[in-house]
């Protein structure tokens, strides 16, 4: 009798509707069709039993991705993002429009950089459109083309061809956006508040100070606003700012659909402990005290933070102005898809959470946000994209085996818990030394 399924997978510890539970994981043709005990026996091809010191999770989902390709290849590309990506168990990463060039602002851009990622992938990456001050046209075709939704800035962006929308085109955008019914991603700082002038230096202080959280307070003040007044949908990205939670909370109690999410770097990193000149650190807006930090936490733990994404943003060394230190003249942006789940579940397992609730942060909510319901889960029809993780296994970052074009991160030499022994996608090992197998996806519905 021919086997139901291709291969049944048992784990003695597995993360499956917010649980640990032990599982048996029946795969057929890349999807989960057979889900039951461990102890059950359903007729398979292949039958792969994980160790006692592992633990099955749902491959991640990592919405905020710079992959920079075509354009600026030689800060990532598709190829080097998406192994990263794998070893570190994201089975999903959906590429930011800007930094590349050209930015995904056109239907042609779009498709270029289609073609250039196609063949190239190792896991399933998919893309957002960018929303810019000239293009409103062109978010209809680019929502029709399948893209997740929009991101736009309301202060400078740092790159001269994706510049940022003032309030009025914010609203004009949103509107369009809500007509659609489109995702509207916003980076929300406010650059009234911000003293450039400042951030110039080595002294990491005096960068921070020059982006205070009041900036971050106000903008969002303004997508909350401008949100409301659409009835769209908007989605703030990279909160710093803990002292803006309470608007978002009293936001969405009244029925705004406003979400937002946190990065690695905020949850795990502290500003008194980033050394002067250390720009490996530099981000915007910037990594917070403790305390801030501490608030974070208590966010994501109640509710009020949705989700935790990366916002992998790399450059070339150079620009990092790592030879000067200088934060002013340095590129903003952290590297750290590879190790994101390690670094996020070191200082989740500190603060008393579980597994659970870090594949809950990682992987479900990021996926249900952007309708991809059927991944970033062990469920039932779910694409069988999965993550072998070790959680008690600890290790130190090594930049030379980290797949990211440039080996520049502050997590370098970093002592981490948790590793990940191997990724699943659809349904099969994922193996760096065959040719990738990951697929372009476009959004589900409507
Ligand atoms: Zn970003």
């Amino acid at each position: 009798m021919a086997a139901d399924l291709d291969t049944l997978v048992r784990a003695p510890r597995a993360i499956v509707g917010g649980r640990e539970v032990a599982v048996g994981v029946g795969i057929r043709e890349g999807r989960i069709t057979w889900l039951g005990s461990y102890d059950d026996q359903p007729a398979a091809e292949l039958v792969v039993e994980l160790a006692d010191d592992e633990v099955l999770l749902p491959g991640l989902v990592d919405t905020h991705v710079h992959v920079n390709e075509p354009g600026r290849t030689d800060w990532e590309g598709f190829a080097s993002a998406s192994r990263a990506a794998a070893a570190g168990g994201v089975t999903t990463l959906l590429d930011m429009p800007l930094n590349s060039i050209p930015a995904t602002t056109t239907l042609e851009a779009l498709e270029q950089k289609q073609t250039v990622a196609r063949d190239q992938v190792w896991v399933d990456v998919g893309f957002w459109g960018g929303s810019v001050p000239d293009n409103l046209a062109h978010l209809a075709p680019l929502h029709d083309a399948g893209v997740f939704g929009f991101k736009c800035f309301l202060l400078d962006s740092g790159v001269a061809e994706f510049p940022h929308l003032e309030p009025a085109q914010f609203r004009a955008a949103l509107d369009e956006t809500a007509r659609l019914g489109a995702l509207m991603l916003v980076h929300a700082e406010d650059a009234d508040l911000i003293d450039e002038s400042r951030a110039h230096g080595a002294v990491y202080a005096a960068f921070l100070e020059s982006r205070p959280t009041e900036a971050e307070q106000r903008a969002i003040g303004l997508v909350v606003d401008a949100t409301r007044a659409s009835g769209g949908r908007a989605h703030v990205v990279h909160l710093s700012a803990a002292g803006a939670i309470p608007a978002l909370r009293a936001a969405r109690a009244e029925g705004v659909d406003v979400s937002v999410e946190t990065c690695p770097h905020y949850l795990a990193l502290d500003a008194a402990e980033v050394p002067d000149g250390a720009t490996e650190f530099k981000c915007c807006p910037p990594i917070r005290d403790a305390a801030n930090q501490d608030e974070l936490w208590q966010g994501l733990a109640a509710g009020d933070i949705d989700l935790v994404v990366s916002d992998h943003s790399p450059c070339t060394p150079e620009l990092k102005a790592l030879a000067t230190g200088d934060f002013g003249a340095a590129w903003g942006g952290i590297a750290s898809l590879q190790v994101g789940l390690p670094v996020v579940w070191t200082a989740a397992r500190d603060r008393g959470h579980g597994l659970a609730d870090v594949v809950g942060w990682m992987a479900t909510a990021p996926a249900d946000r952007v309708g991809l319901v059927d991944r970033g889960r062990i469920g039932l029809g779910a694409s069988a994209d999965l993550c072998v993780f070790a959680p008690d296994a600890t290790f130190q970052v090594d930049v030379a085996r980290l797949h990211h074009r440039n080996p520049v991160t502050p997590y370098a030499g970093r002592t981490l818990t948790g590793t990940v022994r191997q990724t699943w996608l659809h349904g099969t090992p994922v193996d760096l030394a065959a040719p990738p197998r990951g697929r372009l996806i476009r959004r589900v519905g409507p």
